[in-house]
């Protein structure tokens, strides 16, 4: 990077000035860790080591270092706030969250295909017919917000499944 090159002529890399070594011109650590983000440095070299940070970083292909580099900084940051689980934590989190909402949108699409078969059997409006039930619009109110990130991920194979959901549909509410 040409504008942060000389800013670190004048001053060391974060990781020098953490090793309190002198910084070269040809420092592997240079571009990715500059003085201005100190913590980045410090929180790889505790969880990972700079020597093995040093000996990745020169496996790796020039133009993929930074991005690996970004890679160690977020593990090594999710791992000082999570010491036993690190990213996973994160990971599982939002896998069961993926889980929850798949269920919630089958069993939204199962209510749906019901919705329309009846409509096209009895010729009359469904919303007539169910102004009793609120079962559907009280399921927006979980977790309903992130619905609307992946629409395209989720809406094609629950078409083919809704055999499945008859004893699904009363368990929504609970989340
Ligand atoms: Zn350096």
């Amino acid at each position: 990077m040409a504008s942060s090159s000389s800013s670190y002529t004048n001053s060391p890399c974060a990781a020098c000035k953490f090793l309190r070594r002198k910084c070269m011109p040809d420092c592997i650590f240079a571009p990715y860790f500059p003085p201005e983000e100190p913590q980045k440095f410090a929180n790889v070299h505790k969880i990972f080591g700079a020597s093995n940070v040093s000996k990745l970083l020169n496996e790796v292909l020039p133009h993929q270092r930074e991005d690996a580099v970004n890679s160690l900084a977020y593990e090594a940051e999710a791992r000082m706030k999570d010491p036993v689980y690190g990213c996973v934590g994160a990971i599982s989190v939002l896998q069961r969250q993926v889980i929850r909402l798949q269920k919630e949108l089958d069993a939204t699409n199962a209510d749906l295909i019901r919705y329309a078969a009846s409509s096209c059997n009895n010729l009359e409006i469904p919303i007539a017919s169910q102004s009793g039930r609120t079962r559907t619009n009280s399921n927006m109110g979980h977790g309903g917000g992130s619905l609307g990130q992946n629409p395209g991920l989720y809406f094609s194979s629950p078409w083919n499944r809704s055999d499945s959901y008859g004893g699904d549909r009363n368990e929504r509410g609970g989340g």
